[in-house]
């Protein structure tokens, strides 16, 4: 019996009902309420919504030229960055939690820097007050890159609101999905008004119609019986040729573009957004319990970087004791449907791929962002992982682990 695929990530799958039109709000209004703030700007997608927030922020300060992300990020992030003409900067990690260094980071910024990243990733908490501080000092904006943490809290507030503007990705894959979308988030006025000012507004009969065919899909095959074909087999491809860049998902193209979320898409998202609270709710819960499991174990279970904030879990993240033992469990199960993923198989300047982007930034040093993308390893907090199966895959990692004592 072939057991069903589960997707690498806990996304809020679509009901029939979400697809008719009349049954939807207006997303930027209920996502607003939702989030609990004023308002927030729709964009075709978290790339997309980024670039808009880089080109708002180069228009204050056009004298500014770089940005300071993670070296262990999004590819898409580095591509943005680019495509806006402004300088990426890699900053290295913290070796005790999944956040920008402070040291390195005040070593990067400048009077050049525009912005800092601050990366909410897989839905833990980043400190944003730290890297406001070294933001501050120099001049520079806080961007949150929430792209992953739509739901995620940080002192009674959604994410993206310490920092001076933020973005939620509305991707397959992310929590809610209108296939691909974006969403921008800023505290003060004066700034959402420079973000609707940058926005890309004008729209794309193209690219809508074929993003509306993609959410159909997407409707009809994010289920159990859906997934083997539109995720397994592709995935079973890509391994089979060894291409974890492939496998991961981290193989993007130079182009982004930009146009108008369209409507039935946003009625999509606002239709289903009625039932994300639950869904994560019941997400928290399934990962507080899997999470004590895996302590338990003694395994090092990556937490939130900010003291006192409600992340969201569309994985569990592990940190294994090393790169050879991740490889192994990894190999042992990646292709087999069981939810097992990657964040991003490697930090930028090891792709290879995205050196044309990376300019100097390919100097900069990354070496506890490289040992983190060695030894993390994703498990997928969908429903569909039921616990029988992650009771398997307990037992599997508990054999590789070295014995203690
Ligand atoms: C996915 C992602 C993005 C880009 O969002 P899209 O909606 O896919 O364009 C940016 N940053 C991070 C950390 C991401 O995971």
């Amino acid at each position: 019996m072939r057991l069903p695929t589960v997707p690498p990530t806990a996304g809020l799958p679509l009901q029939f009902g979400d697809l008719l039109p009349w049954r939807g709000g207006d997303l930027a209004r209920d996502l607003a309420a939702w989030l609990q703030l004023p308002e927030v700007q729709l964009e075709c997608s978290g790339t997309s919504a980024l670039m808009v927030a880089l080109r708002a922020l180069k228009a204050l300060e056009p004298g500014r030229s770089e940005v300071v992300a993670p070296a262990y990020t999004c590819p898409l992030v580095a591509l943005a960055i680019a495509q806006c003409g402004l300088q990426l900067r890699l900053c290295d990690l913290r070796a005790d939690a999944l956040d920008l260094d402070p040291r390195a980071l005040r070593g990067l910024c400048s009077a050049k820097t525009l912005a800092v990243l601050p990366t909410h990733l897989c839905g833990r908490v980043a400190d944003v007050d730290q890297a406001l501080a070294c933001a501050r000092a120099v001049g520079a904006y806080v961007i949150e890159d929430a792209a992953q943490a739509l739901g995620a809290r940080n002192g009674g507030e959604s994410v993206g609101m310490r920092g001076d503007l933020g973005f939620f990705s509305l991707a397959v894959g992310k929590g809610l999905s209108t296939f691909e979308g974006g969403v921008l988030v800023a505290r003060e006025a004066s700034m959402r008004a420079a973000l609707r000012q940058a926005g890309a507004s004008g729209s794309s009969p193209g690219w809508e119609l074929r993003r509306c065919v993609e959410l159909l899909g997407y409707a009809a095959l994010y289920r159990p019986s859906g997934l083997g074909l539109a995720y397994g087999r592709p995935l079973a491809q890509a391994l089979s040729r060894r291409d974890w860049v492939e496998a991961a998902g981290d193989d993007f193209g130079d182009f982004i573009p930009q146009h108008a979320l369209g409507r039935w898409r946003q009625r999509v998202g606002a239709s289903a957004l009625r039932r994300l609270g639950a869904f994560q709710r019941e997400a928290q819960q399934r990962a507080m319990g899997r999470v004590a499991r895996l302590q338990a174990l003694g395994l090092e279970v990556v937490a939130d970087a900010a003291a006192g904030a409600q992340g969201v879990w569309p994985v569990i993240l592990l940190r294994l004791p090393s790169g050879q033992l991740r490889d192994d469990f990894l190999q042992s199960h990646w292709g087999d449907g069981s939810g097992l993923s990657l964040p991003f198989v490697y930090v930028l300047p090891d792709y290879g791929r995205y050196d044309h982007v990376l300019g100097t930034a390919g100097g900069d040093a990354v070496s506890r962002a490289r040992d983190w993308a060695q030894r993390l390893l994703a498990i997928s907090n969908s429903p569909w992982l039921d616990d029988s199966r992650f009771d398997r895959l307990l037992s599997d990692l508990q054999r590789l682990l070295p014995r203690s004592g």
